[in-house]
């Protein structure tokens, strides 16, 4: 068999066997197969798709790259939980540690930044100290210690993601349905978490442009999942504003740590309550929605999830101080506003340009091996329906490096659409699709 045949393959609309997508797979991951020829396969994926029996295969080849941990011994039930990506998407950072203080035991794998949105592994690292890559014993130890850690790929776990991942980053090839299903539910597998919640997006912001594209998406990843023995429950979302106020990596980290202390924004706090609510009844935690609502608002109110968000800091080799003082974080050296021209009202706030002005000041990669600026990135001052006047903050744009701020200025001006008369936001949640359906 040879990479080119294969690319040359899907290139032609022709389906691959089981021993073809594992030959791609595999040899990628050993270095047999170039960073090249994996990216023409990827996009002719892109362009020609995958059948579900293709993306059963590839979802399969990736878990196969890596191990799969067991916490049997640990807790009959284990959550993790996933995002198809969106911007200002902080919930995982926010959901675990509340999660774990309802009495929940999170075992979660998390991804970098994609594509132009951003990923929880980088947000996390920009936190001084804390590390993502913990070995696998790592990992359990300190699940069954604490009930809790956020972990990324590692040549243990998913390892074929891990690579595939970082190259459809920089490739413009993320965008297909049965490359995101592949890459999501392989590391949910992987991580052995037997109950998975997914907020898949759609929307400006999000890969996926409409909802019935995330109810296909869903489906797939629910359907997959079922095959390959886990209970899959999907949220979709609409992304086509930013999710919260920050975006940016320790900007976002801030707006995390408010969340825990009770200062949280409307939107925020509904999807994250929106997630929490299946795992808590799934695990018999809470007999309802209502009580679920009501144990979520104690926790955060009591202090007790932002206790074990510091409990995982800590046991990550992070920095808990960060949550008493905002400083010790990657700063920006200098801020700029972005400022309305006329009065009225936000009507449109596009997500992707938000996120584009914040990669253009540094906080996400061009190329696999790009460093990005922790510090930087943009903080909205005004989201849909808010009344705004001429001159009026809309954004401020946090800056390190200057090279691209007009580009990012005007890029964060764009996404705000100001008209005369009042609209409301789109519904934020679309649908939650439980197993039984
Ligand atoms: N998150 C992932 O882990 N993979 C994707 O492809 C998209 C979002």
């Amino acid at each position: 068999m040879r990479a080119v045949d294969l690319i040359r393959k899907k290139k032609e609309g022709e389906k691959h066997t089981r021993e073809e997508i594992y030959f791609l797979v595999d040899g990628y991951v050993k270095g047999e197969v170039s960073d090249y020829q994996m990216s023409a396969w990827l996009m002719a994926v892109c362009f020609m798709g995958l059948d579900a029996q293709e993306t059963a295969y590839l979802t399969q080849s990736f878990v196969d790259s890596g191990e799969i941990l067991d916490f049997s011994t640990i807790s009959n039930f284990v959550v993790d939980k996933h995002s198809t990506g969106g911007v200002g998407d902080k919930v995982s950072i926010v959901l675990i540690p509340l999660l774990a203080a309802c009495g929940l035991t999170c075992a979660k794998l998390s991804g970098r930044g994609l594509g132009h949105t951003g990923g929880t592994v980088d947000k996390l690292e920009s936190i001084p100290g804390f590390v993502c890559e913990i070995s696998n014993e790592h990992f359990m130890k300190q699940i069954s210690d604490i009930g809790l850690a956020i972990s990324s790929q590692s040549p243990n776990l998913t390892p074929a993601d891990g690579k595939i991942y970082s190259l459809r980053d920089v490739t413009a090839t993320v965008d297909n349905i049965s490359l995101i299903c592949a890459s999501v539910v392989s590391k949910k597998i992987a991580s052995g978490a037997n109950f998975i919640v997914l907020d898949v997006k759609y929307g400006s912001g999000a890969f996926i442009k409409t909802p019935d594209e995330a109810q296909e998406l869903a489906e797939l990843m629910i359907d997959i999942g079922k095959h390959l023995g886990r209970s899959i429950c999907a949220v979709i979302t609409s992304m086509d504003q930013p999710l919260g106020t920050h975006i940016g990596n320790s900007l976002e980290i801030i707006e995390c740590i408010e969340f825990l202390k009770g200062n949280y924004e409307k939107d925020l706090y509904e999807i994250t309550c929106e997630i929490a609510m299946p795992a808590l009844l799934e695990a018999k935690i809470c007999p309802n929605e209502n009580e679920a609502k009501k144990l979520i608002d104690e926790k955060i109110l009591n202090g007790e999830a932002l206790n074990k968000f510091k409990e995982m800091l800590k046991a990550q080799g992070g920095n808990a101080d960060v949550v008493s003082d905002y400083s010790l974080l990657p700063q920006a050296s200098q801020k700029v506003e972005v400022r309305a021209e006329k009065d009225g009202y936000v009507c449109g706030l596009d997500a992707l340009k938000i996120a584009n002005a914040a990669k253009l000041l540094g906080s996400g990669r061009d190329k696999k091996e790009d460093s990005i600026d922790f510090g930087v990135g943009v903080v909205l001052s005004a989201k849909i329906s808010q009344k705004v006047t001429k001159g009026e903050t809309l954004a401020t744009l946090y800056v390190n490096d200057t090279k691209r701020l007009e580009e990012a200025k005007q890029y964060a001006l764009d996404a705000f659409v100001i008209s005369e008369t009042f609209c409301k936001p789109e519904k934020l949640i679309y649908k939650t699709i439980r197993r039984s359906e």
